[in-house]
């Protein structure tokens, strides 16, 4: 190995050992660290979005538009907000 590809290396490698700890915490956020959904913007209020259902049997966990758990994830209609899966809104529409 020559000084250059030598010095290429490690400074490959020292670059690797910065990347890899940093896309692990990335990896890692949890999925809340999103904001929850403005109740006031003209979506939910359009919507009729309310972060705990009223609805008997409806909510955001029974949604066809629902991408989380069992206690939170998101919706393409509220992009970027937590939704709770007890969450409901007008566009609801129900799972099989
Ligand atoms: S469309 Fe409405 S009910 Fe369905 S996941 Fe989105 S916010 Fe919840």
């Amino acid at each position: 190995m020559t000084d250059t590809s030598r010095r290429k290396f490690v400074t490959l490698m020292g670059a690797s050992a910065v990347a890899i700890p940093v896309s692990a915490v990335i990896g890692t956020l949890p999925s809340h660290a999103a904001e929850p959904v403005d109740l006031a913007s003209d979506q939910a209020v359009a919507l009729q979005y309310v972060a705990v259902s009223e609805v008997e049997g409806k909510n955001c966990g029974n949604c066809t538009l629902y991408q989380g758990d069992e206690k939170s994830g998101m919706c393409p209609l509220f992009a970027g907000s937590e939704i709770p899966a007890a969450a409901w809104c007008s566009a609801h529409t129900p799972t099989g």
